[in-house]
Formats: structure tokens, C-alpha cells, sequence
């Protein structure tokens, strides 16, 4: 028998995050002490009004088919939510509820690129949108950055990767993996060069409530009408409510895109789970105080680990203005990224994610979504790890 495999799948690269956190999984399993910084995703706990919402829809029997962008009550909460802290204005029916942010960001480029399409992607990127890309036939263009110029690629750099070609720009700020954040000046004048040159933008802004040092998120939609017409908003539960598990994302796009993302997603997935979106309206209308707990607490961890390890001799990392990531420079260890972290796994039982995986091979990627006990014990092992390295 042939299994012979789609060049669209055989095309994509197995996640890389997935392999070091199967790895450290097996070698937790196998009893031994591994401090875990590869976690994309909050550690705290959803909510409980959101839990009740969702778990009073059960009892309720709200467990049948919805329409497939998602219930009217929710679509309507996203249009306020939108209009209230974006000043965005979006009908329901631009509103499409997904199972995920991820599955909105596939459905956005499912939806708008095609064979022969370029999209320029600014790295170091969240590792699943190039494979994305290539799964819809186009081609991923990839816009180098580094931590001198804070991650962000400039309005030139952007006006000279864009040809014919180019349909989409993916914009992600603050950013997974780098924590950066594009100021609004910045933010305006990136979405000009789209503007200009009739490029449409895909804003993912799942971390836009994660902000640090006085950081100021601006959607990229937002400062004009012709910026409007050329963005998709993308956004998601994941992060700001810590529900990575509920698989409810969301996106906002004019109109005649959010039809077709309709159309694509009633082929796929129909819609995102009944009782879910129950408790993502109580997610987006009731109570928010629970954010500045979590803000703080990510705050005093981004701060600590930020000054460990720009003592660490070697290493030095830009702060993070946003998410819950720092993204130190390693390339003086004279290690390559994932070498760096398999033999820090191994050496030191500290999980971390090799940069390559975001297409950045010259730094690794630590998630302060874990406790400051965590952190304390696994940057002292990072630090003997290099220290050792060094002699
Ligand atoms: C976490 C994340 C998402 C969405 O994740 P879901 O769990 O699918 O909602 C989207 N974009 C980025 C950059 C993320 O880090």
C-alpha cells in the first residue's frame, strides 16, 4: 500500500514545542525534578462565574448544534466588547466565533490566500503561521527581526518585502514569543505601508489585556477607515481568561470575509462548542478583576526573571513589554537553539523552547506562566547550566 501523504501535509513541520514538552512530560512521569518553562498558557485557573455560566448551560440542556459562527448573544458581547475598549464598530454578522484562536487565524488565511499568494510573516513568529500558510497553498515570507530593534519590523522593512504577490501581512503584538509590543505610532504607521499597497493585514491581538511598564496596545483597525477595511481582528479566551481549554476563539472582518470564513468553518468544524460560549459571554460581561491579580503576579515574575537573567554572563534579553514570555539572546553560549535546550533539558531538567521553532535559532523562549518558586529554582539551574558551558 502507497500512504502517499498530500503535499499539503507533507509540507509541514511537526511542532517542535509539542516534542520538548513531550520530553519533559515523559522525564516528569519518570519522577525526576523538571522545572517547565515551555508552557504557552496561563497557570492560573478559569474564573468561577465562568465555570458557572457554562456549567448551568449543561444542566440547562443548551448542548445541541449552534449556528455555525455562534450563538447571537455571544456574537453581540464580542461586537460590544470590540466597540467599548477598541472603539471598533463590527456588526454581528462580521463576528465569527471559532474553536480556538489558532482555528480563527486558519480560517482567516484558509479564507483569503491561495496558490501563488505571499504573506509576509515579521519572525520571530508564533510558530504555527507559516505552517498555516503553506496548508492554504501559499507562500510564507519570512521578515527577519532581532532584540536590537525590540522584535519589530520597520515600516521599510515592510514596504521593501511586499510585491504583486503579497495578499496578507500577520501582525502579532504583544507578541508570542518575543513579549514586544508595537506602540500605536508604530502600530499606525505599519498598517499605512498595508494600506498603500492594498495588503491585508491579520491583527492577532490574543494578547492585547497582558501589558507591562504603562505598554499601550493599539488594533491596527482602528485609525482609519481604510485601516479598518484592510484588517482582520483576531482574538481569542485562551489568554486573558485562561481558557486554553475550551477551544474558543474569535475573529472581526469585513464583511464579505467574515461570509467566507462562515462558509469555510460550516464545512469544517460547524460550530464552536454550545455551553463554551455560554461561559464566554460570562467571560466577556461579567466581572474582569481577576486580570489585575494575574497582571501583577506575571508582572513581579517578568521583572525577576528579566534581571536574573541579564546577570547571567552570556545571556542578555530585551524585557517584555507584553504575553508572558522573555526571549533572551543565547548565540554567545556558542550554541545553536535547540541544542541549547536539549542539553539544558538533559543536564539541568529545565524545559524551555528552542528559538528555531519561532525562527530565531540565536534565542530560546521561557514562559513566566509558571510560578515564582519555579522560576527562582529553574534560572539558578540556567545559570550553573551556562556557567558550566563556559568552562
Ligand atoms: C495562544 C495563542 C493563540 C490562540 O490560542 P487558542 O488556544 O487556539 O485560542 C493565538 N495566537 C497566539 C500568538 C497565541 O499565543
Amino acid at each position: 500500500m502507497n500512504y502517499r501523504i498530500s503535499h499539503r501535509a507533507a509540507s509541514l513541520s511537526p511542532s517542535l514545542t509539542l516534542a520538548i514538552d513531550a520530553k519533559a512530560k515523559q522525564m516528569k512521569a519518570d519522577g525526576l525534578d523538571v522545572v517547565g518553562f515551555g508552557a504557552g498558557e496561563p497557570d492560573f485557573d478559569t474564573p468561577q462565574h465562568i465555570k458557572d455560566a457554562a456549567a448551568r448551560a449543561l444542566a440547562d440542556g443548551f448542548t445541541k448544534y449552534t449556528p455555525s459562527s455562534g450563538i447571537p448573544e455571544l456574537r453581540q458581547a464580542i461586537a460590544d466588547k470590540f466597540k467599548r475598549e477598541n472603539g471598533l464598530g463590527y456588526k454581528p454578522s462580521q463576528i465569527i466565533v471559532s474553536c480556538g484562536g489558532k482555528h480563527s487565524c486558519y480560517n482567516v488565511i484558509l479564507a483569503t490566500c491561495q496558490e501563488g499568494d505571499e504573506v509576509i510573516i515579521p519572525a520571530p513568529y508564533w510558530l504555527s503561521y507559516p505552517e498555516m500558510v503553506k496548508l492554504a497553498g501559499a507562500k510564507p515570507i519570512i521578515l527577519q527581526t532581532t532584540d536590537k530593534t525590540e522584535f519589530k519590523v520597520t515600516p521599510d522593512q515592510l514596504r521593501s518585502a511586499i510585491t504583486p504577490r503579497t495578499r496578507l501581512l500577520i501582525l502579532n503584538s504583544p507578541s508570542n514569543p518575543t513579549g514586544s509590543v508595537y506602540s500605536p505610532e508604530e502600530i499606525k504607521a505599519i498598517g499605512n505601508v498595508c494600506v498603500e499597497a492594498g495588503v491585508l493585514i491579520m491583527s492577532d491581538e490574543i494578547y492585547e489585556h497582558l501589558l507591562y511598564d504603562g505598554a499601550e496596545h493599539k488594533s491596527v483597525a482602528s485609525f482609519s477607515q481604510a485601516h479598518y477595511d484592510h484588517t482582520i481582528v483576531v482574538h481569542g479566551f485562551a489568554k486573558a481568561w485562561s481558557m486554553t481549554g475550551w477551544r474558543l476563539g474569535f475573529l472581526a472582518a469585513p464583511e464579505p470575509v467574515a461570509r467566507a470564513i462562515d462558509a469555510v468553518q460550516s464545512h469544517s468544524t460547524s460550530n464552536p462548542t454550545s455551553f463554551a460560549q455560554k461561559g464566554a459571554v460570562a467571560a466577556l460581561t461579567g466581572p474582569q478583576d481577576h486580570l489585575h491579580r494575574w497582571l501583577a503576579e506575571y508582572d513581579k515574575r517578568r521583572t525577576y526573571a528579566w534581571k536574573k537573567l541579564n546577570s547571567i554572563p552570556g545571556v542578555s534579553c530585551v524585557n517584555s513589554k507584553g504575553a508572558f514570555y522573555l526571549f533572551p539572546n543565547i548565540s554567545k553560549t556558542g550554541l545553536k537553539s535547540a541544542d541549547f535546550c536539549e542539553k539544558l533539558l538533559e543536564g539541568e531538567k529545565v524545559a524551555a523552547v528552542p528559538g528555531i521553532a519561532f525562527g530565531a535559532d540565536d534565542y530560546i523562549r521561557l514562559s513566566y506562566a509558571t510560578s515564582m518558586a519555579n522560576i527562582e529554582k529553574g534560572l539558578d539551574r540556567l545559570e550553573k547550566f551556562i556557567r558550566t558551558l563556559s568552562k
